[in-house]
């Protein structure tokens, strides 16, 4: 089969990695961290981004599916085994798998029907924190793209590995690097903005993590 990498895609505060509040995210108004995420999880053929049912609930429903990548929701409410693909193309519905590896499985069988030139597709795990944490436990899981919001917000879920936070250090993150900004650039195909960016008020840096 072919092989597959999982990157985790997330936006989290400096200080705690608070990701959400009430169902949605602790700020507003990041429409250029927005696009960022948009492009890069675009970027390329055959990309997909997998998420959890509480996240798919929170994007508004006329932006979803998130249009030009194949959306996969994990539910335990959808059946298990292998997902059924989406009716009425691409863009129409979500794909629902019952866990993240059956959705991870599912992906490797349709990469492997693709010729090798379409099944460059890249995978992204796009929250929240309780697919994040499924993810995590994966060998798959090779990178985190960090969007490291330097502004604090008050927040009730919280991303499950301290990459380069100011409080608590986990015994898990000695396994992960930040790359640089050239390596952060080749890898998503663009250049990045130097330094702080400051949006609305809210500070924030873009990162990539790796596991070495
Ligand atoms: P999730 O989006 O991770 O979804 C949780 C749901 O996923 C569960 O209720 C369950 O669905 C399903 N699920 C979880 N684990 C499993 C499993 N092992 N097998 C099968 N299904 C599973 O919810 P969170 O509450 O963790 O995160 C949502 C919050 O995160 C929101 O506030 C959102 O705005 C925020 N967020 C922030 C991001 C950021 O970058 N800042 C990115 C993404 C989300 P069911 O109940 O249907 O069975």
């Amino acid at each position: 089969l072919a092989p597959l990498e999982l990157t985790l895609v997330v936006a989290a505060t400096a200080r705690d990695m608070g990701i959400g509040a009430n169902g949605g995210l602790p700020w507003t108004g990041l429409r250029k961290e927005m696009a960022y995420f948009a492009r890069v999880t675009k970027r390329g053929d055959n990309n997909a981004v997998i998420m959890g049912r509480k996240t798919w609930d929170s994007i508004p429903p006329k932006f979803r599916p998130l249009r030009g990548r194949l959306n996969v929701v994990i539910s335990r409410s959808f059946a298990s085994g292998l997902p059924k693909d989406p009716a009425g193309g691409p863009d129409a519905s979500p794909v629902e798998a019952s866990s993240l590896e059956a959705a991870l499985e599912y992906l490797r069988q349709k990469k492997t029907a693709m010729t090798s030139e379409s099944g460059s597709g890249r995978v992204f795990v796009i929250g929240g924190a309780q697919i994040y944490a499924a993810a995590l436990g994966l060998a798959e899981t090779r990178r985190v793209l960090l969007t490291r919001v330097v502004s604090d917000f008050s927040c009730d879920t919280f991303f499950p590995l301290a990459l380069g936070t100011t409080t608590e250090k986990t015994a898990d993150v000695p396994k992960w690097v930040q790359r640089s900004r050239a390596e952060h650039a080749a890898w998503i195909g663009e250049e990045l903005p130097e330094g702080t960016q400051t949006e609305n008020g809210t500070e924030y840096e873009y990162q990539m993590w790796e596991r070495v």
